[in-house]
């Protein structure tokens, strides 16, 4: 297969017979179309005699937004897959092995996750992960620590920063994220019953400027190499495992925006108890595991970041004293920032989240909307002013 074309499911399985050491070149495969089909096809073949199986990700020249068709780099395959290599030496127990990337094909062969569930459904299901917390955590720390200026030769990291250029992708946050939730714009997406939950987002001044801040600092602050997309559906969990997927947004970004990405996702899920919760005492209950959860994922980040610091920044200046503190701090302040800019999104602009989505009963899903915006809007403002994790977890009680 010389030139880029969308495969069928037949044509994958010739695709995975063809590369050696997989499956037996006699085994009878079958092969399933697992994504969505909004911007890649997900295959899933496997060998029901012998039990194994792999996923096949191909990248496709757009995306369908509301009906129409945005063009979108077959390069960001390139990238999901040199990103999923990066993260696999940095931690290999959190991603899928990647078994081959086909250029032509903007396909990469992967590690088949299916005995693990997307943690958008586990939570939605009320479900309680205990490892969670702590290999989010270990991961925002390896991944961002090792790929900044702190972690890494800076004239490496600047050859780094080329590979993962990344302007079509980008350009989906930089439009969906941080501009048209704030203004009338078209691809805007939310029911008719919080329409004054949006007019109030569009005339708000001092949420404006705020939002440009974080926007300006997504443009412009190479701070790490980013997952760039990382909430609750690019997770697959199980109890006793957790693994990151689908870093197709990567790209050289503020640290925060990954760190407040995995947060508003478990406050999204948190506004979401509105729905899913039987009665009060549950829901009580389940939301405050949801805190203690944003709590322990910041600790975590927060403990191992400083002592990779501490073991092994390659930077003499930025070993000064004080400096370490005052980097983090900036870091929390733009994970609140980061954190509300994502709920926002998920409830006004184009994409937004089952949590929130596929609560059924009308009144319930539209608490659970002004709750978000009540919780993101909050996060926006008071990013700057931001000293400890605890403040945010405040922000989400009194909103409730
Ligand atoms: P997209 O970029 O189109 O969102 P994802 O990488 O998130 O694609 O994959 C879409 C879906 O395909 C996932 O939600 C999951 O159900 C399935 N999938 C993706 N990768 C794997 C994997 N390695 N193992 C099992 N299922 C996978
Ligand atoms: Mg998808
Ligand atoms: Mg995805
Ligand atoms: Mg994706």
């Amino acid at each position: 297969m010389t030139q880029y074309h969308p495969l069928t499911e037949q044509e994958a399985i010739e695709y995975a017979k063809s590369i050696p050491g997989l499956f037996q070149a006699d085994a009878a495969l079958s092969s399933r179309e697992i994504g969505d089909g909004n911007l890649n096809l997900v295959f899933h073949i496997s060998d029901p005699a012998a039990g194994t199986s792999i996923i096949l990700k191909q990248a496709l020249p757009y995306a369908k937004v509301v009906g129409e068709s945005w063009p979108l780099s077959l390069d960001r395959s390139r990238i999901e897959s040199e990103a999923l290599q990066i993260e696999g030496e940095l931690c290999p127990d959190l991603v899928p092995r990647v078994y081959r990337y086909d250029t032509i094909l903007a396909l990469t062969v992967m590690e088949d996750l299916s005995d693990h569930i997307i943690m958008r459904k586990g939570l939605i299901e009320r479900r309680v992960y205990p490892r969670f917390a702590g290999d989010i955590g270990r991961f925002l720390a390896r991944t961002l620590f090792h790929t900044s200026d702190l972690g890494m030769n800076q004239q490496a990291k600047k050859l780094r920063l080329q590979q993962f250029i990344n302007p079509d992708l980008c350009k989906i946050t930089e439009d969906l994220i941080f501009d048209h939730p704030y203004t009338n714009a078209d691809t805007n997406n939310f029911d008719e019953a919080i329409q004054d939950e949006a007019e109030a987002l569009w005339n708000d001044q001092e949420l404006h400027l705020e939002v440009a801040r974080l926007r300006q600092g997504f443009l412009t602050n190479a701070q790490a190499l980013l997952h760039g997309d990382l909430h609750t559906g690019s997770i697959f969990v199980t109890e006793h495992s957790t693994k990151v997927i689908d870093p197709e947004f990567a790209y050289y970004g503020p640290m925060g925006f990954d760190i407040g990405a995995v947060l508003a996702n478990l406050l999204l899920n948190f506004a979401g108890q509105e729905g899913w919760s039987p009665d009060n005492a549950s829901r009580s209950e389940y939301r405050r595991y949801l805190l203690q959860t944003v709590k322990d994922v910041w600790a975590t980040f927060e403990r191992e970041f400083r002592s990779l610091w501490n073991e092994g920044c390659v930077d003499r200046i930025s070993r000064t004293p004080g400096f370490q503190d005052e980097y983090v701090r900036q870091l929390l302040r733009d994970t609140f920032g980061y954190a509300g800019c994502k709920m926002v999104r998920r409830i006004v602009g184009l994409a937004h989240v089952a949590d929130i989505d596929t609560i059924a009963e009308p009144a319930a899903k539209e608490r659970a909307q002004r709750l978000s915006l009540a919780i993101g809007k909050a996060l926006i403002k008071h990013h700057r002013n931001a000293a400890s994790i605890d403040e945010l977890i405040d922000i989400a009680v009194k909103a409730a």
